[in-house]
C-alpha cells in the first residue's frame, strides 16, 4: 500500500523557502501530544499544529468531557481538560514547537510536504503525523439553526451550567458513552433529563449504562427519533417520533444536547490519501503508515472502532516511533542538540484567586469574580474583556490563555475579568449568557461586541485596538 512520491522539489527561486521540519504533527488530542512527546524526546523538535476552530477545539474530545475514569495512572479519575493540559506541558517540556492555528491546506503531492496555516504561514516538512481526530455530529432536524445556542447544543459539559437550563426539563440524544455521561452530568442542573435513544439498547459501556438506568432523574425514551425543535426565542419543546408505531408526540424541554457520534476530520487529505467508505484514514493493519511514505496516522482519525483516549495515545506513540525510523532510514532526520539533558520541570499552574476588597487591584490585567467586574466596569476607563466560563468547560480552558496573551500584548491598554457562571449566576443571567465561553467587550460602560465559543486571538485584539484606548 505504501506508495513512493517524487523527491524534494526545488525552490521557485523568488521567495526564500522556510526551513524543512523533521516532523509536523497535526492535532492536539491525546494522539497528537503523545506523538509530540516521543518525537521531542527523540530530539526531532516536532512542530505541532494545535488546530483551533476546524475539527473541534484544541485538546480534542477530552476537552469536552468531565471525569476521565479509565485513563491508567489516575485512580480517582482526572478532568479531561486537565489531562490534556498535562500532556501539553509534557510535550512542551521536551521541546515540541506549538503553532496555535488551524492547518488550512496540506500538499502531499511532492516532498518536502507543504502545509499552510490559518495564519498564512507556510511550513515544509519531511514527515507528517495526522492526528486530527473527529468532530461532533449534528442531527440536522427542522429549526436546528434557529435554536442553535438558544437551547440546542453539541456540548452539555460546556453549556449545561447556563442559567436557562437550571431546574428545567432537558433532553440528550444518543445511546453511547457520551450521551450517558452528558445525561448524568445534566441532572446537576435540570429538573429532569430525557435520554432519547433511537433503538431499544444503549451502546454505552455497562458501567455507564447502569449509572443512567439507575438514576431516577433520567428517563429513557427508547425507539424515538427527534423530528424538529419548537419554540419562539428559546427552545420550548421537541417533536419525537416513535419508530415502532410511527406516532409523534411533543416533549417539553428547554435544552436539547447532541451526543450522536463523530465524523473523522480528513478534509485536509481527501483525494491525497486512501480513506475508507466512512472517511477514516486507511492504515496498514495494526500500523500507523498511511498510503503515502512519510505520512502517518494516529488517534480517532484512523480508528472507527476503539476511539478511547488511551488507544489514541498509544497510536500516537506508534506513529512517532515509525516516523523517527522512517526519517533515520532515509537519512532525513536533523536532530536538535539539547542545551541541558534534563529539561526544566513543567510545574503546576496556579488558578487565579477571586478578587475581593482585600486583593482587588485596578492595574492587574486579569482578575476573577463579580467584585472585580463591578469595580472595573464602574471605575476603569479602559476596555474591559469579560469572559464567562463554567468549571468543566474545555473550550473555556483553551480560550482563557489566548485572552491573557492578548491583554499582555496590549500592555495594559485593556483589562480582563473572568466570571464563573456557576459561582456568579445572577451576573450571568443579567448578561444574557446562553453558553460558555462567552466574551463581552465593554468600553465606557457600553457593550461593544460579544463572541461565543473559541475565536482567534486576532479577533479580540483588533476589536480592542479599534476602540482607540490610550496607552497607560
Ligand atoms: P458512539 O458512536 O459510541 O455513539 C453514538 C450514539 O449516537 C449511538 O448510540 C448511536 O445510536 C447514536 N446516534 C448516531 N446517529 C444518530 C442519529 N442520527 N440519531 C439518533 N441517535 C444517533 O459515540 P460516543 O461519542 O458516545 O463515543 C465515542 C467513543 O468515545 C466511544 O468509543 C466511547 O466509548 C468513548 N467515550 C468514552 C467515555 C468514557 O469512557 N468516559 C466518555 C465518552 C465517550 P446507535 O447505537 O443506534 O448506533
Amino acid at each position: 500500500m505504501v506508495a513512493s512520491v517524487p523527491p524534494a522539489g526545488s525552490s521557485n527561486g523568488s521567495l526564500p523557502e522556510p526551513p524543512i521540519e523533521n516532523l509536523v504533527i497535526i492535532g492536539s488530542g491525546p494522539a497528537g501530544y503523545t506523538a509530540a512527546i516521543y518525537a521531542a524526546r527523540a530530539n526531532l523538535a516536532p512542530l505541532l499544529i494545535t488546530g483551533f476552530q476546524r475539527g473541534g477545539i484544541p485538546g480534542g474530545q477530552l476537552m469536552t468531557t468531565t471525569h476521565v475514569e479509565n485513563y491508567p495512572g489516575f485512580p480517582d479519575g482526572i478532568l479531561g481538560p486537565e489531562l490534556m493540559d498535562r500532556c501539553k506541558a509534557q510535550a512542551l517540556r521536551w521541546g515540541t514547537k506549538l503553532v496555535e492555528a488551524d492547518a488550512e491546506s496540506l500538499d502531499l503531492s511532492s516532498r518536502p510536504y507543504r502545509l499552510v496555516t490559518s495564519e498564512g504561514e507556510t511550513i515544509r516538512t519531511h514527515s507528517v503525523i495526522l492526528a486530527t481526530g473527529a468532530s461532533a455530529n449534528r442531527l440536522g432536524i427542522n429549526q436546528e439553526e434557529r435554536f442553535w445556542s438558544r437551547g440546542i447544543s453539541a456540548c452539555a459539559i460546556c453549556d449545561g451550567a447556563t442559567p436557562q437550563f437550571r431546574k428545567e426539563q432537558l433532553a440528550v440524544v444518543g445511546g453511547g458513552d457520551s450521551a450517558c455521561e452528558e445525561a448524568v452530568y445534566l441532572t446537576k442542573y435540570g429538573s429532569q433529563v430525557h435520554l432519547i435513544v433511537r433503538s431499544d439498547a444503549l451502546r454505552a459501556s455497562a458501567a455507564m449504562a447502569d449509572r443512567v438506568l439507575a438514576n431516577p432523574a433520567i428517563r429513557v425514551h427508547w425507539n424515538r427519533e427527534v423530528l424538529e425543535a419548537l419554540g419562539e426565542d428559546w427552545l420550548r419543546a421537541i417533536r419525537l417520533r416513535d419508530r415502532s408505531t410511527g406516532a409523534t408526540e411533543e416533549l417539553d424541554v428547554r435544552g436539547l444536547f447532541y451526543a450522536i457520534g463523530h465524523t473523522p476530520n480528513t478534509d485536509l487529505v481527501k483525494g491525497q490519501l486512501e480513506l475508507d467508505e466512512r472517511g477514516y484514514l486507511v492504515t496498514r493493519t495494526g500500523r500507523p503508515e498511511t498510503s503515502l511514505e512519510g505520512v502517518f496516522a494516529a488517534g480517532d482519525v484512523a480508528d472507527s472502532e476503539w476511539r478511547q483516549g488511551i488507544t489514541a495515545a498509544g497510536s500516537g506513540c506508534q506513529a512517532a516511533l515509525a516516523a523517527e525510523r522512517w526519517l533515520s532510514h532515509h537519512q532525513l532526520a536533523r536532530p536538535v542538540e539539547r542545551q541541558s539533558i534534563e529539561p526544566e520541570l513543567a510545574g503546576e499552574t496556579q488558578p487565579t484567586a477571586t478578587s475581593d476588597a482585600d486583593n482587588f487591584d485596578a492595574a492587574t490585567l486579569w482578575q476573577k469574580g463579580g467584585y472585580a467586574l463591578r469595580k472595573l466596569y464602574h471605575d476603569s476607563n479602559k476596555p474591559l474583556l469579560v469572559v464567562y466560563t463554567s468549571p468543566s468547560c474545555g473550550p473555556c480552558h483553551v480560550l482563557k490563555p489566548q485572552l491573557k496573551r492578548v491583554l499582555n500584548e496590549l500592555e495594559g491598554r485593556a483589562l480582563g475579568v473572568e466570571i464563573d457562571i456557576e459561582a456568579d449566576q445572577e451576573i450571568a443571567q443579567q448578561a444574557g449568557v446562553t453558553g460558555t465561553p462567552t466574551v463581552q467587550l465593554f468600553f465606557n460602560k457600553e457593550l461593544q461586541q460579544q463572541w461565543q465559543g473559541v475565536k482567534q486571538r486576532s479577533e479580540f485584539k483588533t476589536a480592542i485596538e479599534a476602540l482607540g484606548a490610550p496607552r497607560p
